[in-house]
């Protein structure tokens, strides 16, 4: 193994550390092996319950009417979110476009939303119009409002109380923190805040952003009360197979809504070619679990590797997890581009190339991204991004096997020491 690993690049400093960081990290890894089983039996049974079949991966195309192998699929997630219905499809074209089709669907104008979980992801703030934006719900006459978390991440409960109004149609939860620093939510969390809300008023629709959620824990937030709960198929759901997509999960009468809104009035789920994709979506969903996990081991790795070199991480090496994603602040412009380089230089695609910092649409200060996926964007798949200001904080996920988060994590680690920006004492 040593041999192979000099080969690719990594000294024996960087070899040595980081299989002690890995030989203490078992136990938990156990922890995490046995959710994935759990999600893994969990998925299986659904597919066998729907009697998925061979039939079901043929390619529809024009208006995709009767396309069995869509259809089913939507049953398998509803079956696994426990939820009355699916809308899983290629049409949603990202994470965004599949929030943006839930909310859009479900409201109308007068309307508010109201966010308690602090601001929403950054793609989301021209959806609703936070942002001025072209075509935003704001310009729908639609309105929003935000209560912020409390410190350390608690429930603004009077807060909320005092903000739900009579026009407060929809409540959005974002599990996961996304890039701000508050703590992700678990799903018993997201439970008593769903509780809570309803018991203001009962007809409020909840909504979950689970995006980098999926298969963390035995459960979903569809059931802890979650009206609707959405994702990408480029994140956790996919399982690194799924080449597009997005889906929504939850009342039957909530998802019809925003079948009606990505397709046409009266149309609704009845139409949407699949292409000849369902069988990677299939697939995707079947190793969801498990390739999940590998994330999880990654991220957790990454923590123990760096917050004991003296880094920040976000979460720490050892707090419990909700979603994918690590951050880790290496407190200069240097430091992180090292570390992009290092996760550019694992991958298996693109690993010839040198990631540089650019003025991205969106941002204000340039960013680097490091990313040598299958699937164009794909954040399953190993890859980091940090924006070039302080405090130098590097947000990294995904690995599509927990040997290539780790093998990703020591060259991050190696190209570091290379330039001496890190030292590693024997
Ligand atoms: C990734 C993400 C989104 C948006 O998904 P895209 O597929 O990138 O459009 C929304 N919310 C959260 C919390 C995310 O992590």
């Amino acid at each position: 193994m040593k041999e192979l690993y000099n080969q690719m690049n990594l000294t024996d400093p960087v070899i040595n550390y980081c299989t002690k960081i890995t030989d203490s990290l078992q136990e938990r890894f156990k922890q995490i092996d046995e959710i994935a089983e759990y999600n893994q039996l969990k998925v299986l049974k659904a597919m066998q319950k729907f009697k998925v079949s061979e039939a079901h991966f043929a390619a529809t195309t024009g208006y995709g009417y009767n396309d069995l192998g869509r259809d089913t699929l939507e049953d398998v997630y509803a079956e696994v979110f426990q939820a009355e219905a699916a809308l899983v499809r290629p049409q949603l074209i990202s994470g965004t476009h599949a929030l943006t089709i839930a909310l859009s669907g479900n409201l109308r104008p007068g309307d508010e939303i109201l966010s308690p979980v602090g601001k929403p992801y950054d793609t989301l703030e021209g959806v609703i119009g936070i942002t001025p934006s072209k075509g935003s719900l704001a310009e729908y006459g639609i309105t929003y409002k935000q209560v912020d978390l409390l410190e350390g991440g608690k429930f603004d409960y009077e807060g909320i109380k005092a903000a739900i109004n009579e026009r407060t149609k929809l409540v959005t939860i974002q599990r996961s923190k996304g890039y701000q620093t508050r703590p992700t939510l678990s799903v018993e969390q997201i439970g008593e805040l769903i509780a809570f809300v309803k018991s203001i008023k009962p007809e409020v629709i909840c909504m979950v952003d689970n995006c980098y959620g999926e298969f963390i824990e035995k459960i979903e937030p569809t059931q802890v009360g979650a009206d609707m709960c959405v994702g990408s198929l480029i994140k956790n759901p996919g399982g690194g197979l799924a080449p597009i997509g997005g889906y929504i999960v939850g009342k039957e009468e909530y998802v019809e809504n925003a079948a009606y809104r990505l397709t046409a009035p009266g149309l609704g789920k009845e139409v949407g070619a699949t292409l000849g994709i369902n069988g990677s979506l299939y697939q995707g969903f079947f190793l969801a679990p498990t390739v999940t996990a590998g994330a999880l081991k990654g991220a957790i790795f990454a923590a123990n590797v760096y917050e004991k070199l003296g880094f920040e991480c976000v979460p720490n090496a050892t707090e419990p997890r909700y979603d994918i994603i690590q951050a880790v602040t290496l407190r200069s412009p240097e430091a992180i581009i090292a570390f992009c380089e290092g996760i550019q230089a694992a991958a298996p695609v693109d690993s010839h190339v040198t990631p540089e910092p650019w003025a991205m649409p969106g941002y204000t200060e340039e960013v680097i991204m490091a990313a040598g996926a299958f699937v164009s964007g794909s954040s399953i798949e190993l890859s980091a991004d940090a924006p070039i200001r302080p405090p130098y904080a590097v947000y990294f996920q995904g690995g599509l096997t927990w040997y290539h988060a780790k093998y990703g994590i020591m060259m991050s680690l190696q190209k570091l020491v290379d330039k001496k920006l890190v030292t590693i004492e024997e």
